[in-house]
């Protein structure tokens, strides 16, 4: 279920800009995010907002582990009630991000910290997977 944001809202990627000025141009591909860190908070919220399409458009290549569409709708349903990032080290074409995600779904806190890695494909930031 897409929630719909208004522009002007404090973006739930915690950044402390508006969703029109942080995450949403991202949403609407309007333009691709500057930095694997920009891309990291604009999934985080897709999920928080439900914009499946974004999250299949930035997690490439789809090696078998991406998670299907239905799969995707399935996660945003939790509630995603802060972001913290920990870390972000970007090296030309490759990047990690560690980060700290507050979540609460099925009535219990599923919060967790993840260290996401990001490579730059023809000249935009990418979600390859979870570093162990
Ligand atoms: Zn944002």
């Amino acid at each position: 279920m897409t929630t719909k944001l208004g522009p002007s809202k404090p973006c739930p990627c915690t950044s402390g800009k508006s969703y029109g000025d942080c995450c949403r141009p991202l949403h609407r591909n309007e333009r691709e995010a500057k930095t694997a860190e920009a891309l990291m908070r604009s999934r985080y919220v897709a999920f928080a907002l439900g914009e499946v399409a974004y999250l299949m458009k930035t997690h490439v290549p789809d090696d078998g582990r991406r998670l299907t569409e239905i799969e995707l709708r399935e996660a945003c349903r939790a509630r995603f009630l802060g972001l913290q990032v920990l870390e972000a080290h970007e090296t030309g074409e490759v990047a990690t991000v560690r980060f700290h995600a507050r979540v609460f779904s099925g009535g219990s806190d599923r919060s967790f910290e993840e260290t996401s890695e990001f490579r730059r494909i023809d000249g935009a930031w990418r979600y390859t997977g979870q570093r162990d």
